[in-house]
């Protein structure tokens, strides 16, 4: 088992669309970054990587770049995600925190927590949202997000090998044991 922790935070500005957690919500102000400042999903995304110990989001794409002006952060998402299975991992569960003075989530929260588990392709009740407001903390023009995954290792080769010569009718297995048992007394004839 891994576990991976993520955090982001974004600026609210005029006249841009809101996108957390995949979903656009209408609102008069957005998440500015460089990409579509889809704030949960990189902190998601940087939760995914940490938790393989396989750099964060900025080594893959860097705000440098491009390519990643305006991008769908699912996509970054992805990219992440192919990681983890190629370590060998599965994602067994998310949750998150969210920290933004407005708008309130709670409507949104059920939507943004289907969309979730639909990229990272697990059950919704798999996937935590939950939202408070900055009290205090004087961060009320910015979003902030924090995000803890737990993977599980995926069925090893050996694992899978077993299961599938279990799986093999047993007819099979004794015909093939009785012919490998047959050419080497076949052979060891022809030796001596
Ligand atoms: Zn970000």
């Amino acid at each position: 088992m891994r576990i991976g922790y993520g955090w982001d935070s974004h600026e609210f500005k005029s006249g841009i669309p809101l996108k957390i957690g995949g979903v656009t919500i209408a609102h008069p102000k957005g998440l500015a970054g460089h990409s579509d400042g889809d704030v949960l999903l990189h902190a998601l995304t940087d939760a995914l990587l940490g938790a393989i110990a396989a750099g964060d989001i900025g080594t893959y794409f860097p705000p440098s770049d491009a390519r990643w002006k305006g991008a769908d952060s699912a996509v970054f998402l992805r990219t992440a995600l192919e990681h983890v299975e190629r370590a060998g991992y599965a994602v067994a569960n998310v949750d998150s925190t969210l920290i933004l003075a407005e708008p309130r989530i709670g409507p949104h929260a059920a939507l943004i927590q289907r969309r979730v588990a639909e990229l990272l392709s697990i059950e919704p009740a798999s996937v935590g949202v939950k939202a408070k407001t900055p009290e205090g903390m004087g961060t009320d023009n910015a979003a902030i997000a924090h995000v803890v995954v737990l993977l599980t290792k995926k069925a090893g080769k050996r694992r899978r090998q077993a299961e599938a010569l279990e799986a093999v009718p047993q007819p099979v297995v004794d015909s093939v044991a009785e012919s490998l048992v047959e050419s080497a007394v076949a052979s060891k004839w022809k030796k001596t």
